[in-house]
């Protein structure tokens, strides 16, 4: 801002930045969840973030467990992350040639995701899952698409799609501009639902090319897969010639070094990732069996290609939040530290009498306000939103800012300390109290 000074109106600087915002770009956001429309109000500002805080441009400060949706696991601005991009830039910020950083990142997925023989760089999580889908169907010279219902795998065409009204209708669009012929190639499953999975292969197995699944889908709020199903989807694409591709853009790295496939047992074919392998920086990768990798171009038919991917910059940030994990036992303080909120989220509850349903896996974190269990999308939308959307603003109003939406997961940083968590309790009982 004291590069770019901007000329505002009188009153809280996050709500002019915000009436200027709505002049020049659309909503006033550069990703729609951005602007509060589950929870109603505007939203604030960033001016910075430090370990598990951040200041808006009014100078209120915050704890954070939204962490830049995923990215921030060592938490924010980290020294060894700005080091690192800091040397990297010294020496160039692009150069559209290979340069060693995204070796050294291929060598590092690779031997941490033993599912993974090769993997491409790419610039996001969005652009993971397209090619990951373009590269199943030039491989099985397939074109159907399995993905189920309340998974988010980015906003590529053949991936907005929601469920039709039974499950063994075609999809159809999920935004506007989405060709009805895209959907019609993608079929849509409640998750956890082996019933219907069976039905659709047993159909049309011959015709899909690929499942695509995020294995702990963490963009409905956070649902867990049922014992066996995974294996279940494991097994039905074995049989079926269909290529499984795990989306761990947000698990991946998170969880574990393997992701959600090393904590299950269970190896897909195809993995996708992004968020917590870029530092920060706009990263996303995809990988998997060797056979299937080379059949992208220049050895393969299958065109991907970007102008950005590998970017030193960003491969150099990566590098230095996956080794500051690994050096600092990053899952095992995680989950420690994890385990420390949701003693309290529970304690909480029992005090107030609630039994709203609270799910965790290490570092990420849903609580749901339902009291059903939830196993799919369907189950998640019984949540009483407007509680949910007042529970939100006290705890905003009181320095703890969550998600600003029932559907999302939070995420703890390594940063977040005991203290932290005994603050969030507290504000949460009292939004919980004031419902
Ligand atoms: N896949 C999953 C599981 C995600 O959670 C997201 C983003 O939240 C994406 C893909 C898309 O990633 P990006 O926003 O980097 O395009």
């Amino acid at each position: 801002l004291q590069t770019f000074p901007l000329t505002m109106p009188n009153g809280p600087i996050s709500t002019k930045l915000f009436d200027l915002a709505k002049k020049y770009i659309p909503g006033g956001v550069n990703s729609p969840v951005r602007a509060f429309r589950n929870v109603g109000g505007d939203p604030f500002f960033v001016q910075r973030a430090k370990g598990c805080r951040i200041w808006d441009v009014d100078g209120r400060e915050m704890i954070d467990f939204v962490g830049t949706w995923g990215p921030a696991i060592l938490g924010h601005a980290p020294i060894p992350i700005l080091e690192a991009i800091n040397n990297a830039a010294k020496e160039g910020v692009s150069f559209g040639i290979p340069n060693p950083y995204e070796v050294k990142m291929a060598q590092t997925i690779c031997e941490w995701v033993p599912s993974i023989q090769k993997v491409r760089m790419v610039s996001s999580g969005t652009e993971a899952t397209m090619s990951a889908i373009r590269l199943a169907r030039g491989f099985t010279g397939r074109h159907r698409l399995v993905k189920f219902d309340g998974c988010y795998h980015g906003h590529s065409d053949s991936l907005l799609v929601a469920a039709g009204s039974g499950a063994l209708t075609h999809g159809h669009p999920d935004s506007a501009g989405v060709p009805p012929a895209f959907a019609d190639l993608t079929s849509v499953l409640p998750f956890n639902d082996e019933a219907a999975l069976e039905e659709l292969f047993e159909k049309k197995g011959h015709e899909i090319a690929a499942l695509i699944v995020e294995p702990y889908p963490a963009n409905a709020g956070l649902i867990l897969p049922k014992p066996g199903f995974l294996q279940k989807l494991r097994d039905i694409t074995t049989k079926h010639g269909t290529v499984l591709i795990f989306d761990e853009v947000m698990t991946g790295f998170r969880l574990a070094k393997g992701g959600v496939q090393e904590l299950e047992g269970i190896t897909p074919d195809l993995t996708c990732l992004g968020k917590v392998i870029g530092g920060g920086m706009p990263v996303g990768a995809f990988g998997g069996r060797a056979d299937i990798m080379d059949y992208l171009a220049p050895l393969g038919p299958v065109y991907q290609a970007g102008t950005l991917s590998g970017n030193p910059v960003a491969m150099a940030a990566g590098l230095a939040q996956l080794r500051e994990l690994d050096k600092q036992k990053g899952y095992a303080y995680l989950e420690e530290i994890g385990q420390v909120m949701e003693d309290a989220v529970l304690d909480v509850l029992k005090k107030k009498g609630l039994n709203y349903r609270w799910y965790r896996k290490g570092s990420m974190f849903c609580l749901f306000f339902t009291e059903k269990e939830v196993h799919n999308l369907h189950d998640a939308k019984t949540s009483d939103l407007a509680s949910f959307r007042k529970f939100f603003h006290h705890c905003l109003d009181n320095g703890v800012y969550f998600a600003p939406s029932q559907f999302e997961t939070g995420f703890i940083s390594m940063a977040h300390a005991k203290a932290d968590m005994d603050r969030t309790a507290e504000v949460a009982a009292a939004a919980l109290a004031a419902l």
